[in-house]
């Protein structure tokens, strides 16, 4: 039996709320295949540790989770925690501290999910957009010179390195040739005549050896119309930091909004521990009220599941999302049901019990 360590960190608002359903989900797949077994440690930390503590991690918080395999994350933001201490504090924290380069996003239509696109066929929105999840535009580099004087100028570096633009790149490739389908690299050269001239470069490079992918290249403007007007058009899709996440959250957008969104941010290598979490936040206006939707948290365990190489059982529960969304007869109220957030995670177990 395979027995696989996962840190739980619920964080805040409907965090918690959403994660105890996926936790109930893997719990299912392992009731359902007892080869399979999870080992579950919670974590307290996010805003509300932060308010108490000054801290949004333990100090050895980072030592404590690179014993797990992987780490399930809600949401972390509250009211009155600027941003970008929860963000930098923990988020990007994990993310840069376990060298977790790619950022993974299914954008993909479920029968039964709304879409606001007129006259698209839905089977053919069905992309998976990787973001550099390391650097680029989000690399903190910058300077603020002047403050406060008639001459204040604030900087913004972008960092691109070899090594990063050309590991992101290469893991889009394989995963385009081990699909068999299309590579589209979004960028912006004509503008950014640095690091966006490198990015293309080096996207051209390593598509050298790999003859078989057929790819696009896209400015991240024109990417954006075609989201949206010809959606068809995009596969496998690779970005950098900042486009990955505005497109991203396009592709939400035309996939059923963020109570379906799901990322993963993956160390590839397996060094260190991948996240898995939902795309939303903290959403503190619904918290508490049994409202949540759980789906996104619930698909980011799917993208586990196919992490660990359970593709099946990352499948059998995608399959298993998309039954209760066709059903209709269990969802919460962003969808348009009168559900709690538990009873949908119940209808998703029911539902992955009756596929399996
Ligand atoms: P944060 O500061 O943590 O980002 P937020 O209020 O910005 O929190 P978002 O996740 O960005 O929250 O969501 C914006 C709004 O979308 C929420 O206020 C909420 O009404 C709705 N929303 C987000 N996620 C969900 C969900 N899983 N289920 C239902 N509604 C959601
Ligand atoms: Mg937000």
């Amino acid at each position: 039996m395979k027995s696989h360590k996962i840190a739980v960190i619920a964080g805040d608002g409907i965090g918690p709320e959403v994660i105890s359903e996926g936790v109930k989900v893997l719990k299912a797949v392992s009731k359902l295949n007892p080869e399979i077994n999870f080992e579950f440690t919670d974590f307290p930390w996010g805003c509300e540790y932060y308010v108490k503590t000054g801290k949004m991690i333990a100090d050895d918080g980072m030592e404590t989770l690179k014993k797990f395999d992987a780490i399930y994350l809600g949401a972390v933001g509250y009211p009155g925690v600027p941003d970008h201490i929860s963000l930098w504090g923990l988020l990007l924290k994990i993310r840069k501290g376990f060298d977790q380069y790619i950022n993974l996003r299914p954008v993909k239509l479920l029968n039964g999910a709304e879409c606001p696109l007129k006259n698209v066929d839905r089977s053919q929105i069905d992309m998976v957009v990787i973001r550099e999840n390391s650097e680029g535009e989000y690399a903190g580099a910058g300077d603020w010179l002047f403050k406060g004087k008639p001459e204040e100028v604030v900087l913004q570096t972008g960092v691109f390195s070899r090594k990063g633009c050309e590991r992101v790149i290469r893991y889009a490739y394989e995963l385009a040739r081990k699909e068999g389908k299309t590579l589209t690299s979004i960028s912006k050269a004509n503008a950014l005549n640095y690091s966006m001239v490198f990015w293309d470069e080096v996207f051209e490079e390593i598509g050298k050896e790999y003859p078989d992918v057929k790819t696009y290249s896209y400015l991240v403007d024109a990417a954006c119309m075609f989201f949206v007007k010809q959606p068809e058009r995009f596969q496998i899709v690779v970005t950098s930091n900042l486009f990955g996440d505005i497109v991203t959250d396009l592709g939400a957008a035309i996939a059923g909004g963020l109570g379906l969104a799901a990322g993963a941010n993956l160390n590839p290598e397996r060094t260190f521990p991948s996240m898995f979490e939902p795309v939303h936040g903290s959403a503190p206006d619904i918290a508490g009220q049994g409202k949540a939707n759980p789906l996104a948290a619930i698909w980011s365990v799917s993208q586990m599941l196919d992490f660990f190489g359970y593709e099946n059982w990352g499948k059998a529960v995608l399959d298993a999302i998309e039954k209760v969304m066709v059903e209709k007869k269990f969802l919460t109220p962003d969808m348009g049901g009168t559900s709690k957030t538990n009873e949908v995670g119940d209808a998703v177990v029911k539902a992955l019990e009756e596929i399996a």
